[in-house]
């Protein structure tokens, strides 16, 4: 029988495993929403977030997982007859443009094949052919595991494109990598938290520039839920729009502090050590599955050039360590496997997992 009271140690990339000790912190007395004392907790989240996120501009908190922020930041930033450009470089980015489609939205696809990086050319190629409000990127397709340049793009969207507004999906990125959200100049950025935050699910963090709320002024049919504008207003006073789940605000708080104590410098070498772990075990055993200069530092997806069976292979770490790791996404099923390596996850429990992969592949 399956007992999803003593679930399995999760090396998937998200949810991924959320220590006990942060566990600890979603079960504090609830506060009331409109009260000082949840004022307080929200603003130094948020202080503490523009830190982590090396930004001046806003914080939004939303009690929704990070998909919704997809929906968001074109509903609210770009116009009923305005058309994005959607990167599309893996399952997750594939997904982001059919939702800017959902939206109502024009939509021009640059697609490159799994497992190559969207570079600033060709970025340039296509903006340079026409009319783009926006465009939206991946920081880190958690399908591929590549992390995009998205320094070198922001370069060439500052240089060239000054006043396109750039979305990204930095929802297994965020934390585990750099993001200097000002200098990069971008409008929209988030991150679910049961990636590299190490929380449960269902809670997402944003950062949003305010040329983007004044953006949304102008938009119609925003709707309610996900309104940049409404946002803007409750997080002047430390609040949300909506009750939020408060809980995962405390987390976030334990989180935050825990992180800003480190150093980002410091989170970031981290999971680069973790990354640079994973790489070598893999490079040794099976081969990248993305270029390795391109490699994600919070996930690896592996190619499974010795044809092992992946199910086989994560059924029996599951029997007998109770701990399971990925296969690959979607088209890439079989021909792949995953391992997260970002929020409380250790180098040491890393290398126990990948032992124990050794153990079943010879
Ligand atoms: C996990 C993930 C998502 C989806 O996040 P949800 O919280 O499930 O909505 C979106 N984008 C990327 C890159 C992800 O890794």
């Amino acid at each position: 029988m399956v007992d999803w009271k003593n679930p399995p140690r999760l090396f998937i990339p998200g949810p991924i495993q959320v220590k006990s000790d942060v566990l600890q912190e979603l079960a504090r007395p609830t506060l009331g929403h409109r009260d000082k004392e949840y004022a307080q907790l929200h603003g130094e989240v948020a202080e503490m977030l523009k830190k982590l996120l090396f930004t001046q501009q806003y914080v939004f908190l939303s009690t929704s997982s990070g998909s919704g922020l997809w929906e968001a930041s074109i509903r609210n930033c770009v116009a009923p007859d305005e058309t994005v450009l959607a990167t599309c470089c893996g399952a997750f980015s594939d997904k982001w443009a059919d939702v800017v489609k959902d939206c109502g939205r024009n939509v021009d696809v640059l697609k490159v094949e799994w497992g190559q990086a969207t570079t600033p050319e060709l970025i340039d190629a296509k903006l340079a052919g026409g009319k783009y409000a926006a465009i939206t990127l991946i920081y880190n397709e958690t399908s591929t595991g590549l992390m995009n340049p998205i320094y070198d793009i922001a370069k060439m969207m500052k240089a060239k494109y000054p006043d396109v507004l750039v979305f990204v999906d930095a929802v297994s990125g965020m934390i585990g990598q750099p993001v200097h959200f000002d200098e990069l100049g971008w409008d929209v950025a988030f991150a679910s938290v049961q990636k590299a935050f190490g929380l449960p699910p269902g809670f997402t963090v944003a950062a949003v520039s305010r040329r983007a709320v004044e953006k949304a002024k102008s938009v119609p049919a925003k709707g309610y839920y996900f309104n940049f504008i409404e946002w803007a207003k409750a997080a002047e006073k430390n609040q949300t729009l909506v009750t939020p789940s408060i809980p995962h605000i405390m987390g976030l708080h334990y989180q935050c502090t825990k992180l800003v104590n480190e150093g980002m410098e410091n989170v970031w070498a981290r999971h680069r050590a973790m990354g640079n772990f994973v790489r070598g075990w893999a490079k040794q055993k099976f081969e990248l599955f993305c270029e390795e200069r391109y490699a994600s530092n919070t996930l690896t997806t592996i190619k499974n050039t010795r044809n092992i069976n992946v199910g086989e292979v994560i059924k029996a770490v599951k029997q007998k360590h109770n701990t399971i790791f990925s296969a690959g996404y979607g088209q890439l099923k079989d021909k792949t496997f995953r391992v997260a390596h970002m929020g409380d996850i250790t180098i040491e429990e890393v290398q126990e997992l990948l032992g124990w992969i050794d153990e079943e592949i010879g």
